[in-house]
């Protein structure tokens, strides 16, 4: 042994953050990125067994005990992924909606005498409309459904009355007080499935529910998934939760117990309609059977909105996480976010919605012929459709994750 080598604190101080240094440079560099290993747990296969399972219930429209069920069906789904502490929303819904007295003679019930349609110089959400406009509406009559045992599941007419919407809460463990609301429309019409309208954002909020609350994945700030009924009657759903909790927002209840019944909303992000981007309508009025290879995510915030800055701020937050995280399809930004349950939310709390189509301009414009229609099947989409989703899911997963600083217990 040297006789020079004298114990130094300073030296071995060094040689101690040295090595520290080292083992968080290896670590940093081996150790898997959270956000895209919670992002690899979205399986295509799982969504869409979820999205099948939602279309066992028909239409799911309000009112009904086929919409009831389908409440009943999503709770134990999301009490099943440890998402346990399932809550209920109650308002009344009064109206009813008005079906054909009896079939008409030509069997064409509410279906439109053109495929082809004047177009208005704006569109709903303010956005200007292109090309050319093909039929849309929304099918009121039963007898329009081919499928015999659908057209049985549907029969039933809604009722006014008493309506019930549930969710879910990922409970932040240092900001238990704030939350962003992830949200997506049960309800459905047109004497179909609602498979795509709104079973697939349906499908999409389950599925981060089931993610979010596997118990090694812990968040700082909490996050409410929540599948809103009534959407299709005019955000009534949305609307209610709204009027009944906005005012409880960030109130620890008992005070003392670290219990927040209504976090601080910090965002609203709503999914309707994410698998069908086949492409503007043709001349004719016809759309095509594929999905298109350019097919995107929409994400959407409203420019004419008190928030319309920080909603788009939001919006950008998205389209960066889907950059980075989604395996397939790529995210557009656009400024006429409107009819959807992020409505409510956008003069309060920054809200975006994630659709297959820009709502006004796109859907407005019948890019997506199965909409409120009785053809909006399960068996209607393909893989490339159901990827569409897929996609939609890990976007908001990902930029979720980030925003509540999400992490995976080693
Ligand atoms: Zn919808």
């Amino acid at each position: 042994m040297s006789p020079h080598l004298s114990y130094n604190p300073r030296n071995a101080m060094m040689r101690t953050a040295g090595s520290l240094l080292l083992t968080i440079l290896l670590q940093s560099a081996t150790a898997p990125d959270p956000v895209a290993a919670m992002a690899g747990r979205l399986d295509l296969a799982m969504y869409k067994a979820t999205i099948k399972g939602l279309t066992q219930f028909g239409d799911r429209r309000q009112g009904t005990d086929r919409n009831r069920a389908a409440v009943d069906w999503i709770e134990a789904q999301l009490k099943s992924y440890g998402c346990a502490n399932t809550e209920r929303i109650q308002y009344q819904y009064t109206s009813q909606q008005i079906r054909p007295a009896a079939p008409r003679a030509d069997g064409r019930g509410a279906a439109p005498a053109s495929a082809v349609r004047p177009t208005p110089p704006t569109m709903e959400g303010g956005g200007r409309p292109r090309g050319v406009r093909a039929a849309t509406g929304v099918n009121v009559d039963p007898e329009l459904q081919a499928d015999l045992k659908l057209r049985e599941v549907n029969a039933q007419p809604d009722t006014p009355g008493l309506r019930e919407e549930v969710f879910c809460t990922k409970v932040g463990t240092t900001h238990p007080e704030e939350m962003y609301i992830v949200g997506a429309h049960m309800d459905g019409h047109g004497y179909g499935e609602a498979a795509n309208d709104d079973g697939s954002g349906t499908a999409l909020v389950m599925e981060l529910a089931r993610v979010f609350s596997s118990p090694d994945v812990q968040t700082d700030r909490s996050i409410r998934f929540i599948l809103w009924n009534n959407e299709e009657t005019g955000l009534n759903g949305s609307s209610a939760y709204v009027a009944q909790r906005q005012s409880l927002q960030g109130k620890e209840n008992p005070p003392g117990s670290g219990n927040y019944p209504e976090p601080k909303w910090l965002g609203m992000i709503q999914h309707d309609m994410m698998l069908f981007d086949h492409g503007a309508p043709r001349a004719d009025g016809t759309v095509s059977k594929e999905q298109r290879p350019e097919a995107d995510v929409n994400v959407e915030f409203q420019v004419s909105s008190k928030l319309a800055e920080q909603s788009q701020a939001l919006a950008w937050v998205f389209e960066k996480a889907n950059e980075k995280y989604a395996t397939d399809y790529p995210a557009s930004v656009g400024s006429h976010m409107t009819n959807t349950d992020s409505g409510p939310f956008q003069d309060i709390v920054p809200a975006i919605s994630l659709r297959e189509a820009e709502r006004g301009t796109q859907i407005g414009m019948g890019w997506d012929p199965q909409w409120h229609q009785p053809t909006d099947v399960f068996a209607m989409y393909d893989d490339k459709d159901f990827r569409l989703g897929l996609n939609a899911a890990q976007t908001t997963l990902a930029a979720i994750a980030q925003l509540t600083g999400a992490t995976l217990k080693q």
